[in-house]
């Protein structure tokens, strides 16, 4: 196969240490894998030049291109084009494009345009092309040699190296495939939820021996969902209607519970349904203290249908602001249907919403008992219809319960809607 091959290397102490949590390494990846390129090695180094110039060496005999982040700021511990000076045995030369934007920059942001440091960072390798950096004062590089794999110089913060990326890196690599007529590795993402992972590989696998052995299957389970990737290597055309047909003849098998064929998560699927059937909506969280309202609120534009939310945490407020009456909570308890059916109704009528879930739950690790283990958690949806509870037996982890409180409630609003789906 002729395919194109990206490794990546990570520079930085604060990222070897573990202050700095690896997201650079794994948002660049994903991008590439959906690009069609196969990544075939991620690399962690000290801010040390020796060490990025061993490392930069050693992976350009592994691939076509490396990707690089981190160790490009104006200070003492930023040392990457040091390593690339030395690779390449290139110079420096002052880039006026970069000195113009860095001058700007400063004087934007009311400081000395004239500073050394500043003006140091227009500075780049001889044979580097300068991919420009809005966001930011450290400019990407390309080195393209006459032989042997390129290599992408980016930023350590986040957002400058996405924005650098989507401007002007990933052209770059797209180019690259196209010039040298690569097979790409093409993948879909089945998103199914409710539904075991046992029992989906039962469900299709009729299915998955008819599939032809260029399809790999892969389940990847998480909180509630189980995604179903789905993974092919070709010419790109060729694999995109295998995989078409093979989506054709996985999604009856897998039915109802099946809720995107498009790569979406679990708050994708609500989002797109809330839009859709024009329903608003209102949370009430005990065990999940927020979650759910962050979850919801971190897709652009759910504004148009979430309405907000009531952290009830503490019996008082389920009471005072959450409607639960108090002889619910002394007959019942925090976590019972009849508290979380109380505050869904409640927080429905308080927030006008056309639905409301309210959750309820023993996130652990004490507070459990024989009658109420730590993971169960109870979740009322409140609708024009009615209210419907839920009672889930989850695991010992905190964090997990909390997550898969969210997930199933999401799942409950999905359903729902589905359901007037007709
Ligand atoms: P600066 O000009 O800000 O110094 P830089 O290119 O030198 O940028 P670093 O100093 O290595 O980059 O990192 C800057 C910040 O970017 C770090 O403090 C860290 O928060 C973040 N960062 C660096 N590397 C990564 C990474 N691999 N994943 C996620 N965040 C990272
Ligand atoms: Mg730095």
């Amino acid at each position: 196969m002729n395919l194109y091959r990206i490794t990546i290397l990570s520079i930085g102490n604060e990222v070897l240490s573990g202050d700095t949590l690896n997201t650079n390494a794994a948002w660049l990846a994903a991008r590439c894998v959906s690009l069609g390129a196969l990544v075939v090695e991620q690399r962690t180094v000290p801010d040390h030049v020796p060490t990025i110039v061993e490392a930069l060496a050693d992976l350009r005999e592994r691939c076509d291109m490396v990707i690089t982040t981190g160790g490009l700021g104006p200070t003492h511990d930023d040392c990457t084009i040091a390593a690339l000076i030395e690779l390449f045995g290139d110079h420096l030369v002052l880039d006026e494009p970069t000195l113009a934007h860095l001058e700007q920059y400063a004087i934007e942001r009311g400081r000395d345009p004239n500073s050394e440091r500043l003006r140091s960072q227009a500075l780049v390798p001889s044979t580097s092309q300068v991919l420009p950096n809005p966001l930011g004062t450290a400019p990407g590089l390309y080195f393209e040699p006459t032989t042997g794999a390129a290599v992408i110089v980016l930023p350590g913060v986040p957002r400058e190296m996405k924005l650098i990326m989507e401007q002007s890196g990933f052209e770059r690599i797209a180019a690259a495939m196209e010039r040298r007529e690569c097979d790409v590795v093409a993948e879909r993402v089945l998103l199914t939820a409710g539904v075991p992972e046992s029992e989906l590989a039962d469900r299709i696998e009729p299915i998955r021996r008819q599939l032809p052995s260029t399809v790999e299957l892969a389940f990847l389970p998480s909180a509630l969902s189980v995604r179903l990737r789905l993974r092919a290597v070709g010419k790109r055309a060729e694999v995109r209607r295998i995989l078409d047909d093979a989506v054709s003849l996985l999604a009856p098998a897998l039915g109802s519970a099946m809720l995107s064929d498009r790569d979406e998560r679990l708050v994708d699927v609500l989002h797109r349904k809330c839009i859709a059937h024009g329903k608003t909506l209102a949370v009430a969280e005990s065990c999940t203290g927020g979650m759910l309202g962050a979850e919801i609120t971190s897709v652009p534009g759910s504004s148009s249908y979430f309405l907000g939310g009531l952290i009830c945490y503490a019996d008082a407020v389920k009471i005072h602001f959450g409607g639960v009456r108090p002889e619910t909570l002394a007959q019942y308890g925090a976590v019972s249907q009849q508290t979380v059916e109380e505050l869904a109704r409640y927080v429905r009528a308080a927030y006008g919403s056309d639905i409301a879930v309210a959750i309820s739950g023993i996130a652990g690790p004490s507070g459990g008992s024989d009658e109420k283990p730590v993971g169960t958690i109870w979740i009322a949806l409140a609708d024009e219809r009615g209210v419907d509870a839920r009672r889930f037996a989850f695991g010992t982890d905190r964090e997990t319960n909390r997550v898969r409180a969210c997930a199933a409630a999401m799942l409950m609003i999905i359903e729902r809607l589905r359901a007037c789906d007709g």
